[in-house]
Order: structure tokens, then C-alpha cells, then sequence
């Protein structure tokens, strides 16, 4: 049988959380961390959209803070795909099945049959539950066709600064933990990273949402109970310790070399 990987990116899985809390609703990535090892990557400047280009083009794209821009005074737009000015891993190896990549908003995909989940900005359980189940089913299609596949979630990033830990998001974290199981088992090798971890900032039970006022189908965080932390979080079945961000680019680099040339 010919090898094919699973690449599980999950934005806001921080090390500290997942080691101490959430590795207790997820049996099976806690089972895989045990087995392989988990490691925490130090990513210095915690900012999805950053982080995320240094793990999948494997570049530090130093003025890429935030998924929007400013065009003048009270004027901001989303950064469009094309003015990243990086080489992708999906560039390189066209081969690459990937699925709701937030490298920039609406996460970018490569099938016809995926869309984002709220333009990637999943905040509510209902929301956060579709992310998850759209990404299964589409992940587990292409891994079904034998494709190496990428394949991303939000929604942990999303609903913990607008929540503290909950049941709700135990419930919603033990069904990505199932969905994990399945895309793992499909494939004979995986890799699951997260771009930064969360800490808490607020006492208080629920943060705020609100629609931008220039870009009425995109809804900001007005108040946070979480904000990002530095720790992400590793796990495979390649046997590799990354040290940065841009080393997890470097080993999936490696492994599609090997498997295509
Ligand atoms: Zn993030």
C-alpha cells in the first residue's frame, strides 16, 4: 500500500490547555499523544494568519499581523490569498488535497465540494459543530481516494475568545476528538499542529461578537475571555521534534520529496 498522510491543523490547541483540561474529553488525541510523544513549539508572536503561513510555506511573513488591512481612515479589508508572497507546501506538490486552510479569511481549499463554515469565523456551538462535521466529511473522502490530505479547524481559536471552557466546548472538542480518530486511521502516517495556544484574560462567564461595521459579514471579537498564547502543540507518527513553526513545513517538505520524487 502506498503511504498518504493526514495533516490535522487545529487553530488554538495550545499545549497547556490540551496537556492539563482537554486531553480529558479527548481520548483518542490523547491516546496518540502517549504513543508518539506530544511537543510544544514556542512560536514567539502568537497570530493565526502568521503562524499558519509559517507552517504551511514555511516563511515568517513579518507584516502579516492580522487577516484584515487597513485601507484608509475607518476603511479595512480582508488580505487577499494572492498578496501573501509565498510559495505554498500545495504549490510545490499540486498532488495535496487541502481543506479550510486559514492562511487567510475565508480559509482557502483546493475542492470544489468545501465551504468555510462562517466565512471561518465559527464562534457559536452550532457553528463550531458544523466546521467540524463539513471538514470530516470532505477529509474523509479524499483520504478514501488514497489523496494526502490537509485539513484544518477553526473553531477552537474561535470559540474560546468569545468562552471560557465549558461543557459545551467539551462536547464540541470530544467530537473533533472522534473525527481525529477517523481521518488517522484512513491514512498511514499523520501530522497535528496547532499555530498558538489560548490563555484566559477575563473573569467572566462569555465575551462579545459583533459585525464590523465595514464588513457586515465578518464578526470581530469586541470582548475577549480568552486572547493567544505562544504554546502550540505538535503530535506524529514521523518520529520529528520541531523546534519553530517553519521546521513542521521543513518535515512535510521532506516527507512529500520522498514520496514524490
Ligand atoms: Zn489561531
Amino acid at each position: 500500500m502506498d503511504r498518504r498522510i493526514v495533516i490535522i491543523g487545529i487553530d488554538g490547541l495550545g499545549y497547556k490547555y490540551f496537556t492539563s483540561m482537554f486531553k480529558n474529553y479527548m481520548p483518542n488525541l490523547a491516546r496518540l499523544a502517549v504513543e508518539y510523544g506530544i511537543h510544544m513549539i514556542d512560536v514567539k508572536v502568537a497570530i493565526s494568519p502568521r503562524c499558519w503561513t509559517r507552517i504551511f510555506a514555511g516563511v515568517d511573513v513579518q507584516w502579516y499581523n492580522l487577516y484584515i488591512k487597513r485601507v484608509r481612515d475607518d476603511q479595512w479589508r480582508l488580505i487577499r490569498y494572492d498578496e501573501i508572497p509565498v510559495k505554498w507546501i500545495w504549490d510545490y506538490f499540486p498532488q495535496i488535497i487541502y481543506i479550510n486552510v486559514p492562511v487567510v479569511l475565508p480559509p482557502v481549499s483546493n475542492v470544489p465540494d468545501f465551504r468555510p463554515v462562517a466565512y471561518g469565523l465559527p464562534y457559536t456551538f452550532f457553528e463550531a459543530w458544523r466546521e467540524i462535521n463539513t471538514v470530516r466529511f470532505c477529509a474523509r473522502k479524499y483520504l478514501e481516494q488514497d489523496r494526502d490530505v490537509i485539513c484544518c479547524f477553526t473553531w477552537v481559536d474561535r470559540y474560546l475568545h468569545i468562552n471560557r471552557p465549558n461543557m459545551s466546548l467539551y462536547r464540541l472538542l470530544h467530537e473533533m476528538d472522534e473525527v481525529i480518530r477517523q481521518l488517522v486511521e484512513l491514512a498511514t502516517d499523520f501530522i497535528i499542529v496547532s499555530d498558538h495556544g489560548m490563555k484566559l484574560v477575563r473573569d467572566e462567564p462569555a465575551g462579545e461578537i459583533k459585525p464590523r461595521h465595514d464588513m457586515p459579514y465578518i464578526r470581530t471579537v469586541t470582548k475577549a475571555i480568552h486572547d493567544h498564547d505562544t504554546d502550540a502543540l505538535f503530535i506524529s507518527s514521523l518520529k520529528v521534534r520541531p523546534q519553530r513553526l517553519e521546521d513542521v513545513f521543513t518535515i512535510m517538505l521532506n516527507y512529500f520529496k520522498t514520496k514524490y520524487h
